[in-house]
């Protein structure tokens, strides 16, 4: 096979490799990353809940006010029953003593509500700190993990990073532009292989003669409907095709 053939598809398969890295460095800070979310939102449950507390707090607040108010009220009719004189005046007072005491019921049942309320909540609140804490261990030890891969990821991507600066020292500019420029379009595909006398770039029939022509090997052979670097896998079978 020509030379210059062979070091573009070489270079081809290095550009691939290098940018398969990418994923691979994405899925190891996944779970990381999936944690700090969860985290994050664990915290944010727990802001949003110490809120709904004070908020209860401030509720019961007013109500217990109210309390103290109408069992002033309340004191304050025991005391005018004394000076009571007219059967009017009894009635009346007996029915704003039904709806202050019916009032005091009222904001008792009310007081008890939201005390219920503010226990279970502040019962959430705890449990999700708990959680939280434990998300907490396991961010540090999954961030020990990432990092090992990282590391990892690193050592494999600066070997192929060598190769890929060796191989493009051999190779002349001319060659090199002529790559660049194709891959600028087609990424990953800048040299494909031909199956079935069709480029695995476009997927389109390439005719006898440049079909000839790339299992010859010695040119280099370009795709006539998508302009990609074409060439012969090793393993496939030329004849059969
Ligand atoms: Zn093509």
């Amino acid at each position: 096979m020509n030379k210059h053939l062979q070091q573009l598809i070489e270079l081809s398969m290095i550009d691939k490799e290098i940018d398969a890295f990418e994923p691979q460095i994405e899925e190891a800070n996944l779970q990381y990353e999936a944690l700090l979310a969860t985290k994050n939102g664990v915290n944010d449950e727990i802001t949003s809940l110490k809120q709904e507390i004070k908020d209860e707090q401030l509720k019961k607040q007013k109500n217990e006010l109210h309390l103290a108010e109408l069992s002033a009220k309340l004191e304050e009719n025991s005391k005018k029953s004394a000076e009571i004189k007219t059967e009017r005046e009894m009635k009346s007072l007996q029915l704003e003593e039904e709806i202050a005491k019916e009032q005091v019921s009222f904001a008792n049942e009310e007081i008890a509500r939201l005390e219920k309320l503010i226990d279970h909540k502040q019962a959430k609140i705890n449990e999700l700190e708990t959680k939280a804490s434990e998300i907490e261990g396991s961010i540090s030890s999954v961030k020990a993990d990432v990092d090992v891969k990282l590391a990892q990821i690193d050592v494999e991507r600066k070997e192929v990073f060598t190769k890929k600066q060796a191989l493009v020292g051999e190779m002349n500019q001319k060659g090199l532009s002529f790559y660049q420029k194709i891959r600028r379009w087609a990424k990953n595909t800048t040299a494909v292989a031909v199956r079935n006398q069709a480029c695995m770039g476009c997927y389109m029939a390439i005719s006898d003669k440049v079909y000839s022509d790339v299992i010859k090997g010695e040119e280099i052979t370009m795709c006539p409907h998508c302009g990609r670097i074409l060439f012969l896998e090793p393993s496939s079978d030329a004849v059969g095709a």
